[in-house]
């Protein structure tokens, strides 16, 4: 610890603003073109010292109708470079809120030894959840037993004096973004295959994910235990999709196990070090932290969290952060056993607290030096990304989806989902997504934790989206915006009722329902609790009419804390009917005390309703 804080000023910024960029305008050096982006045929025709209607004249023979001021992409540049005579070269210029490009050239000298990152994978019921519970009850140190927070997302474990760190993959088929998502963190993939079972879907799955991100496999032959076990039928079978077993004469260890009996962890967890080691992975402590959000939701006291992998650098509370478009700075971190830290090396995963917005899981984030320079990356790289979503939007709406859809066009649905965790909001956009037809296309724009806000519904109206809320209400202002930009806020608690919904549009048989229709809100400004009555809300109507006995639920960030009734409502001492906007009243919940101030109370009653 005391070493790192003598060295707290010596961390190298991972990219700054401030300096200045090689903004090299296009032009033509010793023959070559040398260019770093679009440019216009104007520029183009500048750079090489050719006439506009020259180039115009090229494209126009290719069957390319272009004007001046047509934007060409790579290929038509290079087209037109070889055409005039030029050879040709793109200067890549990355800029500081393009962070995830951003390839860090450390000097070799700096760097040091890092835990490796594993996530398991393996087709549903081969073992995997058994294995990771049996590797995080492995070598346990006195006190650590069950006091892994399952909510990180990652854990570290020693063996031989070195570090792992595992990543919880959630094993649900609706988490397959998730899961793909995992293998682009991590160093290491352990392939759990049940040796009664062999080589399933999800097997086959899980190896292309490795592939595609060029991350080694390690073999868990699990279930030896089992009278069925064949680990020689598993490895023949991995055969056929390139994954050869050492004693195959290929390179891929594997371990026999059995996660059940807790069989030869250590073996596998050593296997894994090996591996690492031929990785050689390494990173440079002495810097800002890079990394990736591995999970992330809002918390009703604290705000929003988010679990932070340290991929190179090092976290240290009280850093400016970007983490995808939002800002922050660390206010509070946490490890797997809710320890605070005040700083996270590299492979450490962190919740950490101080973030303006929930991100997203699978985001990047970048720690900074300077706050107004973060503040700023922030922003820009919100501007672009909202920009870019806008630029592919297409205009729908619920309603006349089957319209659209009887006029034999292939159409584009666009969803923002809003949900209570990270969790659900990927189960309900990976539900969504698999509805797309070859008649339509859902096109999931924002899948993210927490209410619906303000930003929600600008994204929306300027994409023309449909807003669907799973487990979140918005408050009134929020309702009246929407309103106002008209967009459509659908709001449901049951994955599949929200799937049929959207199946019944696309089939134009969306029946008359019963919806819910908010007659009032009420602020909480006092509790008082009375031992007969339990928590008497002092309130304020700040919106429509509160009645006696209606359906109530309680809000707390736009996040329902309760559903119920009210059991009484009164005025002074009187009870009364109702309430209306700009009175006080006294509000008791059937069953419910555990109100907080500042807690919206939201009345709502049933009514059929066409869509
Ligand atoms: P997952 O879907 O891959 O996460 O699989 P689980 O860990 O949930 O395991 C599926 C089933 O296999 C459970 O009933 C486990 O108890 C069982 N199982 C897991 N590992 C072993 C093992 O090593 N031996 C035996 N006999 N059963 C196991």
């Amino acid at each position: 610890m005391a070493k790192f804080k003598e060295k707290e000023n010596a961390r190298e910024v991972n990219v700054s603003t401030k300096v200045k960029q090689d903004k090299a305008t296009s032009k033509v050096n010793n023959g070559v073109f040398v260019y770093t982006g679009a440019i216009s045929v104007r520029e183009l025709a500048s750079a090489l010292n050719v006439q506009v209607s020259d180039i115009i004249k090229k494209f126009f023979l290719q069957g390319k109708m272009i004007t001046i001021n047509t934007i060409l992409d790579d290929e038509m540049i290079g087209e037109m470079c070889l055409e005039f005579g030029y050879d040709f070269q793109k200067k890549v210029i990355v800029e500081a809120e393009n962070f995830e490009e951003l390839v860090i050239d450390d000097d070799p000298s700096k760097l040091k030894e890092r835990p490796p990152v594993v996530t398991i994978m393996g087709h549903v019921d081969h073992g995997k959840t058994t294995l990771i519970d049996a590797i995080r009850n492995s070598n346990l140190v006195a006190g650590e037993f069950g006091g892994i927070s399952q909510e990180i997302g990652a854990y570290q474990k020693e063996i031989n004096g070195k570090k792992i760190t595992f990543i919880d993959t959630p094993g649900h088929e609706a988490f397959t973004a998730m899961r793909s998502r995992g293998a682009s963190v991590t160093d290491i993939v352990v392939l759990v295959v049940a040796a009664d079972d062999g080589v399933m879907p999800q097997t086959i799955e899980a190896i292309d994910h490795a592939k595609a991100a060029d991350v080694p496999i390690i073999v868990a032959i699990n279930k030896m235990d089992k009278p069925g076990a064949d680990p020689e039928r598993v490895k023949q079978e991995l055969l056929q999709h390139d994954v050869i077993a050492e004693d195959y004469g290929g390179d891929v260890i594997t371990v026999n196990i059995s996660a059940k009996q807790k069989q030869n962890i250590d073996g596998l967890l050593e296997a894994i070090l090996v591996v690492a080691e031929l990785k050689e992975l390494k990173s440079n402590p002495d810097r800002y932290a890079m990394g990736t959000v591995l999970e992330a939701s809002l918390d009703k006291q604290e705000g929003p969290k988010a679990t932070l992998l340290v991929q190179n650098g090092s976290l240290k509370v009280g850093d400016y952060l970007v983490v995808g478009t939002t800002f922050g700075r660390v206010r509070r971190m946490t490890n797997e056993h809710n320890k605070v830290l005040d700083i996270a090396t590299p492979s450490t995963s962190v919740a950490v607290l101080g973030i303006s917005e929930v991100p997203l899981a699978g985001d990047r984030f970048m720690a900074f030096k300077d706050e107004s320079e973060a503040r700023m990356i922030a922003t820009k790289r919100k501007q672009i990304k909202e920009a870019k979503i806008r630029s592919k939007a297409n205009n729908l709406t619920l309603e006349d989806l089957y319209n659209r859809i009887n006029e034999g066009n292939m159409t584009t649905i666009n969803i923002i989902v809003k949900a209570d965790s990270t969790g659900s909001a990927e189960a309900v956009k990976a539900s969504l997504e698999k509805l797309s037809s070859s008649d339509v296309r859902i096109n999931i724009i924002r899948a993210a934790a927490g209410g619906i806000t303000e930003s929600d519904i600008i994204l929306a109206a300027a994409s023309n989206s449909i807003i669907y809320g799973f487990n979140v209400r918005p408050d009134a202002r929020i309702r009246a915006k929407a309103e106002e930009e008209k967009v459509e806020i659908r709001l449901h608690r049951i994955i599949y009722a929200l799937i049929e919904e959207i199946q019944a549009a696309m089939k134009g048989l969306l029946e008359p329902v019963f919806v819910e229709k908010i007659t009032g809100q009420a602020d909480i400004r006092r509790l008082f609790k009375v031992s007969k009555l339990g928590t008497i809300a002092g309130c304020m109507v700040i919106d429509g009419v509160i009645k006696n006995h209606s359906l109530v639920r309680v809000l707390r960030d736009g996040l329902i804390v309760y559903e119920g009734k009210l059991a009484s409502l009164q005025r002074e001492k009187d009870q009364v009917k109702e309430v209306k906007k700009g009175f006080e009243c006294g509000m008791v919940i059937e069953n419910f005390n555990d109100e907080k101030e500042g807690d919206i109370i939201e009345a709502y009653e049933m009514v059929q309703e066409e869509i």
